[in-house]
């Protein structure tokens, strides 16, 4: 195979599409690269020695040669398996949704290490028994890093200062808006002032040490709800696997393997 049509990439397999009878096509996500897509030809056939290290959210090192249309995956070998991510349903729920929000946020063929280092920050936290609500952490960080970053220091309309029990929180807007500016915010969620709080601190403090953040299970419920409209403001609908971990939870008994 001609060298120069072959690459080297360590990469994160965001989701997989079946195809045919025995390939499947991935789509990964790779620091030097950003997202690809790459198809494994038979790798559903029991002999493929490709089977089993591309499954979603494993890191993997592969060789991909260039295609004509699409670029063919020749070799795959696990660097990180993330087992407790496949043990645990809502688990691997909550990592399947962070991979979903790096296949929506991100654009292909695009060199992105800060993302790359959120999104596997992310994945070793939830592996290594973070509580869940790092996943807000991430979420603020990946729209940070996309240009979004919510200003919720000041009122993101006029800059004053956010005094009140409750503060609105508008995506339109892009962060906080006091008490005077919420006719003009263009809508938004009143959040409470400690979610308010915790959010600043989301923001600001490094994913390991918001882990260490107690948050009960009403907060944390706010302050999913709240990264949620913004999200879905920002993408302009709601990412799919928010509504499958919805489901989880509602339907454990129906899902678990
Ligand atoms: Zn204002």
């Amino acid at each position: 195979m001609d060298r120069d049509r072959l690459y080297r990439a360590d990469a994160i397999v965001l989701r997989r599409r079946n195809i045919g009878d025995a390939d499947s096509i991935f789509t990964l996500f790779a620091a030097d690269r950003g997202r690809f897509d790459a198809v494994a030809r038979g790798v559903r056939k029991a002999r493929s020695k490709m089977r089993g290290h591309l499954e979603p959210l494993t890191r993997v090192r592969v060789l991909v040669a260039k295609g004509r249309s699409l670029d063919i995956l020749t070799q795959a070998e696990t660097l990180e398996a993330y087992r407790p991510l496949r043990d645990d349903l809502d688990l691997g729920a909550e990592a399947l949704y962070c991979a979903e929000l790096v296949d929506r946020f991100t654009v292909e063929a695009n060199g992105q290490h800060d993302v790359f280092d959120s999104f596997t920050r992310v994945l070793d936290a939830l592996a290594t028994g973070a509580p869940r609500h790092v996943v807000r952490s991430f979420e603020l960080a990946l729209m940070a890093l996309s240009g979004f970053d919510l200003q919720l220091g000041a009122c993101a309309h006029c800059g004053g200062s956010l005094p009140g029990e409750s503060i609105l929180l508008s995506a339109p807007a892009g962060g906080f808006v006091c008490m005077g500016c919420r006719g003009q915010s263009g809508g938004g969620r009143l959040v409470s002032r400690r979610c308010a709080a915790v959010l600043r601190f989301a923001r600001d403090a490094p994913i390991e040490t918001f882990g260490q953040v107690q948050v009960d299970e009403a907060l944390a419920r706010e302050l999913r709800a709240a990264l949620a409209d913004v999200i879905h403001h920002v993408l302009d609908r709601e990412p799919s696997s928010a509504q499958f971990i919805d489901d989880v939870r509602r339907a454990p008994a129906q899902l678990s393997p």
